[in-house]
This record gives structure tokens, sequence and C-alpha cells, in this order.
């Protein structure tokens, strides 16, 4: 018996050595020490020995269990720090894998054209004004002198959430606002703002569009002054060889009106963009009308000013030839990062 368990003894401290892993060790461990296991067998011959024996094989048997016992904890432990060594080698951080950039984000387009023609009013001493854009029919309408059988409540097709409340369709009622909030002092202001039409989306149109317009109001201002001031700006913008002409034109709340064009980068000699006319519209413009003046209380026989308005997306257009509007609502990075 005792040649028996040393047999036993080699063999198990073999198997025990070459465990590769704490699970082929767990497997030894049932194969010896299990219900089933060689040296609970052995134990379990003990009842069957004579008293005499007994004592020395269970002494025998015991000193077995506890040599193998201590050199599966000792293997336990290699092989668990042999793994969490293989684990940490796993997932090891490589410090010296050069980085992913995150994404940088800048202003979208149209912001920047925002951006430019607004500081380009600043410097002449105008100021922002903003105003809401779900606006009372009066605002938008009555105090811009276009009253509710007026011919051009058609020519905007509107966006009514109320009967007397829709979405803006110009940034025009912010006029309005904020000469009401001023009177009487000089209103100088520039209303970027979004605005909405009745409009389908296609290449030129959308319901959702963006304008700028500016308003001044003081004493003595004339329609030189409104020339003036949009030759400033449109050589600022547009570059210092340009050349400004007004054409004659109608709008309800100014009195006289004109449609605003920039000489062609062509120099006259005709191009796609001009469509060969060597001029290419921008925007409208006048005196404010004298009704106007009077709905805000200042009065026209002593206050005098002008408006004028244009579409963000057109100058975007024309700025960054950019040929259909969809493509500023789109978002698709490839466009919007074309543009810093
Ligand atoms: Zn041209």
């Amino acid at each position: 018996m005792q040649d028996e368990l040393r047999t036993i003894e080699e063999q198990a401290l073999k198997e025990i050595t070459g465990a590769a892993s704490s699970q082929q060790l767990e497997e030894i461990r049932l194969k010896y020490f299990g219900k089933k296991g060689v040296v609970t067998q052995y134990s379990r011959t003990l009842g069957t020995l004579s008293p005499e024996e007994r004592p020395l094989a269970g002494k025998l048997i015991n000193n077995l269990r506890g040599r193998l016992e201590e050199a599966l904890e000792n293997r336990q432990q290699e092989l668990e720090s042999l793994e969490a060594a293989a684990k940490f080698e796993r997932e090891r951080l490589d410090v010296e894998l050069p980085g992913r950039r995150p994404r940088r984000g800048h202003p979208h387009p149209l912001q920047l054209i925002i951006d430019e023609i607004t500081m380009t009013f600043l410097g002449m001493g105008f100021s922002v004004a903003e105003g809401p854009e779900v606006e009372l029919d009066f605002y938008n309408f009555e105090a811009l002198n276009i009253p509710p059988e007026h011919p051009a409540r058609e020519m905007h097709d509107s966006l009514y959430i109320t009967d007397n409340m829709l979405l803006r369709t110009h940034t025009s009622p912010v006029q309005v606002r904020t000469m009401e909030k001023l009177y009487p002092n000089p209103v100088r202001i520039i209303v970027p703002g979004r605005v909405y039409r009745r409009d389908a989306l296609d290449a030129t149109h959308s319901p959702i569009f963006h304008q700028i317009e500016g308003l001044l109001v003081d004493k003595g201002v004339t329609f030189g002054d409104l020339k003036g001031v949009l030759t400033v700006f449109v050589r600022k913008f547009f570059g210092e060889d340009r050349q400004v002409r007004l054409r004659p034109s109608f709008f309800p709340f100014t009195e006289p009106s004109a449609e605003v064009d920039v000489s062609c980068v062509c120099r006259g000699e005709g191009c796609r963009i001009c469509k060969n006319t060597g001029w290419i519209e921008i925007l409208g413009a006048g005196s404010v009308h004298p009704k106007v003046l009077a709905m805000a209380k200042y009065d026209p026989e002593i206050y005098s000013g002008f408006a004028f308005g244009m579409g963000v997306e057109r100058i975007a257009m024309l700025r960054y030839g950019i040929s259909d509007i969809r493509q500023f609502y789109e978002n698709d990075f490839r466009l919007l990062s074309q543009f810093h």
C-alpha cells in the first residue's frame, strides 16, 4: 500500500506541476480529491483494514493528502499570477499609439455670412436687434403698412398658427418692435434672423430661410444716406472695386423703394453668375414709409429713415458658388467642412 501511495503521489505531483491553467488544475484536484477521486477512494478502504493496520494507513493517506494539497495550492498561486500577467499584457495600453483627432466643429456657412454682414454694419454704428419668430399679424403685416386686404399678403404665402399669429414671413416686424421700444430716440439696427414662407423646398426656395435687414431712423435721413451706407457695405463685403446700382421697385413699407444691384466680378463683360447682365441683385431697400414711422409714433414730418433687407442664403450662394439652396440644410460634413 505504501508503494501504491508513493506511485499515486509521484503521478499526481507530475500532473499538478504540468497543469497549464486554473481550470486544468481544478480537474486534477477532482481527479484525486473529488467524490470518486483516487485519494478519496483510498480513504474509504480504511474501514476494510484490521484495527492494527488502520492507524498507519490513515497517517500515510493524510500525509499524502497534505502534500498534494500543498502542491495544488502552490501551483494555483503560480497559475493565478501567470494568468494575471497575461491579462495585463493583453489589456496593456500602447501610450505611443497615435491618437484619433476629434472632429472639430466650426460655424455653419450661413452663420459665417450672417456674422460677416453683421460685423460690417456694427462697424458703421449699427447694433443687433432680434425679435420673436412666432409673430403677431399686426407686427408682421399691419404695422408695416400691409393691411388685411393688401395684395402683398398674397405675395408672402404665410404659415399661420392662429388667426392673428403666424411664423414671421420677414425680419421686418423687428423694425416696428424696436422703434416702439426706442421712441423717440434714433434707431440704427441690423436684424439677422430666420423667416418662414409657405414654399416647397427646391433648388432656389426653402420654407425656412434667413434674412438680414437694417433700419435707420433719425432726423434728416435721406435716400443718399441709404446709398452711402449700402455702398460701404457692398465694397467691404464684395470688394472695393464693386459698383452699386439702384432700380425703382415697390415695397409696402418703403417709399420710394429700390432693388439694389452689385456689379458682377466679370466687370460687365457678362457671365453665368450675372446671366450676362453685368449686375447681380442682392437686396431690397427704400425710405421708411411715413405710415410705418407713424405706426411706431415717430412723426414723419420730423423723422425719416431707410430700411434694407437681404436673403442670407442668396448672398451665401453668391459668395460660395453654391447653386442649390438645399445644400445649406442637409448638414453634409463634406460640404460644411469646406467653409471656415
Ligand atoms: Zn457676370
